[in-house]
C-alpha cells in the first residue's frame, strides 16, 4: 500500500521508533510498526528524519565566483559589494547557470531542498535575471528555487533600477527586495522601503529586504519596514535580512522596536557565517559580534531564520552550503548554548525559513510532501554537533542522494575498530 517506508525514525520533536509511510510522493502515515509490503524499505535505526534544510536568504548568482576576478583581499563588504561591481560586465549565462547548477548539486547532497536567492536586478541586461530564472525551472523537480529582485547597487541611486526590478518581476521573479541602508541618505532609504513594500503590495507579493546590515546602531530602516509592513497590511508577509545594526542599537529603542516588530510579523533572518565576518570590522577591540539579536526576537515570537547568504563568492571564500555548519555558527555567535536554543538553531536553518518562504507542503504531519532527510545522528543537538552525514535525501518520496555513514577505521590496541563520533542509536 505504501511505495515506501522509512522504518524506525526519529523526528526533530524528540519522538522515536516511528515508521513514515510515502505514496505517491507524499507523507501518508507517521505511526509505529506501520503493518503492510512496500515497494522500497529504509532502516532509520533511530536516526534524526527530518523535512529538509532550508536556506532563507542565499546569492546564487554570485556563489562559486570565487578568485573571479580577483580576491577579496581585505575580506570586507564594502571591497566585496566593489569585486562583484567589477565582475558583473564580465558575466555570461552560460557561466551563471552553470556555477548555479553546480551549487544545487551540493544543496542536495546537504538536504537542502528549499533556498530563497536574491538576483542583482542593477545589471541592465538582467542576465542573471533570464539564468536564474533558467535555474528555478531546470532544479524545480528537486529543488524549490525562489527568486527576490535585489537592486545590489540601490533602487533609488541610479535613474532606471525601479524600472529594472519592475521588469525582473514581470519575468517571473517571486519576492521583492531592497538595501535601504545602501542608499544615498535615511531618507532615501525610508523612501525605498515605502517605495517597495508598495510594489509589494500591489502585486501581491513578499518582500525580502537587506535592512540595516552595518553596524551602525542609528540604522534604522527595519521601523520603517515594520511600519510599512503594518500600514499595508503585510503583516507575516515581510522578511528583514540581516538586520546587523540591532546589535549595536540603543537597548531603551530596542525594547520599543521588537514589540513593533512582533505587531507587523516581520520575518528575520540572521546570516551568522558572514555577519560574524564582515561586521565590527571598523572596531578595535573589543570587537563587535554584529549579528541582530536571535534569542530576543526569538522570545518575541518573531519566526527567525538562519541564512547562508555566500558560498565563495567576493564576500565569503569557504562554505559547502551545509545547513548544519550555519546553525552551529548561529548559536555560538548567539550565545544559544542552552538545550532549547541548540533545538531552535535547527529549527532556524528547517520549520522557520519554511515559514518565510511560504512553502507549501513542508513538513512531517500526513499529507505534507515527503522531502525528508535521514541524517547520522540520533537528534537535532547530535546532528549540529557533528555536523551530521546526510545518509538518504528523499524529494517527493524518492531518493535524490545517499551517502555512507562516516566512521574512522581505528588501529589502537585494545580499543574498538572503528569512531564515528555520534552517541550509539538502537
Ligand atoms: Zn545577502
Amino acid at each position: 500500500m505504501f511505495d515506501l517506508i522509512l522504518r524506525r525514525a526519529t523526528l526533530p520533536d524528540g519522538r522515536t521508533g516511528l515508521d513514515i509511510g510515502i505514496k505517491d510522493g507524499r507523507i501518508a502515515a507517521v505511526e509505529f510498526s506501520l503493518p503492510g509490503a512496500t515497494g522500497e524499505e529504509i532502516d532509520a535505526t533511530g536516526r534524526l528524519v527530518t523535512p529538509p534544510f532550508v536556506d532563507a536568504h542565499f546569492h546564487m548568482d554570485s556563489t562559486l565566483s570565487y578568485g573571479m576576478p580577483r580576491v577579496n583581499r581585505s575580506g570586507t563588504l564594502l571591497e566585496g559589494i566593489a569585486l562583484w561591481g567589477e565582475l558583473k560586465p564580465q558575466l555570461v549565462q552560460d557561466s551563471i547557470i552553470e556555477r548555479a547548477m553546480a551549487y544545487c548539486d551540493w544543496a542536495v547532497a546537504r538536504g537542502l531542498l528549499a533556498i530563497r536567492s536574491h538576483v542583482d536586478v542593477c545589471d541592465p541586461r538582467l542576465l542573471a535575471v533570464e539564468a536564474l530564472l533558467e535555474v528555478k525551472r531546470r532544479v524545480a523537480p528537486y529543488l524549490d528555487l525562489q527568486l527576490v529582485a535585489f537592486p545590489q547597487d540601490g533602487v533609488l541611486r541610479a535613474p532606471g533600477t525601479e524600472e529594472l526590478l519592475l521588469q525582473a518581476l514581470d519575468m517571473g521573479v517571486d519576492v521583492v527586495g531592497g538595501i535601504p541602508h545602501f542608499e544615498r541618505t535615511m531618507a532615501d532609504g525610508a523612501a525605498s522601503v515605502r517605495l517597495l513594500c508598495e510594489i509589494a503590495a500591489e502585486r501581491g507579493l513578499l518582500v525580502d529586504m537587506h535592512c540595516d546590515e552595518s553596524d551602525d546602531p542609528l540604522s534604522r530602516h527595519v521601523e520603517t519596514l515594520a511600519y510599512e509592513a503594518h500600514r499595508l497590511g503585510m503583516q507575516g508577509r515581510v522578511t528583514g535580512s540581516h538586520l546587523t545594526s540591532m546589535h549595536s542599537m540603543d537597548n531603551y529603542y530596542v525594547s520599543k522596536l521588537i514589540p513593533l516588530m512582533a505587531e507587523a510579523r516581520l520575518g528575520v533572518i540572521a546570516n551568522p557565517l558572514i555577519n560574524i565576518t564582515l561586521q565590527g570590522r571598523h572596531d578595535t577591540y573589543p570587537k563587535r559580534r554584529g549579528m541582530t539579536r536571535v534569542p530576543e526576537l526569538m522570545a518575541a515570537g518573531l519566526t527567525v531564520a538562519f541564512g547562508h547568504d555566500c558560498v565563495m563568492d567576493p564576500w565569503y571564500p569557504l562554505g559547502s552550503g551545509d545547513m548544519l555548519e550555519v546553525a552551529h555558527m548561529g548559536l555560538h555567535v548567539g550565545q544559544m548554548t542552552g538545550h532549547d536554543g541548540i533545538v531552535a538553531s535547527f529549527d532556524a536553518v528547517t520549520a522557520n525559513p519554511a515559514r518565510l518562504l511560504h512553502l507549501d507542503g513542508y513538513g512531517l504531519e500526513v499529507g505534507c510532501h515527503a522531502d525528508l532527510v535521514v541524517l547520522q545522528a540520533n537528534g537535532p543537538v547530535e546532528a549540529i554537533r557533528t555536523r551530521a552525514t546526510r545518509l538518504f535525501v528523499l524529494r517527493r518520496g524518492r531518493v535524490v542522494s545517499r551517502c555512507a555513514p562516516v566512521r574512522a577505521e581505528l588501529d589502537l590496541p585494545g580499543r574498538p575498530q572503528s569512531v564515528a563520533f555520534t552517541t550509539p542509536v538502537v
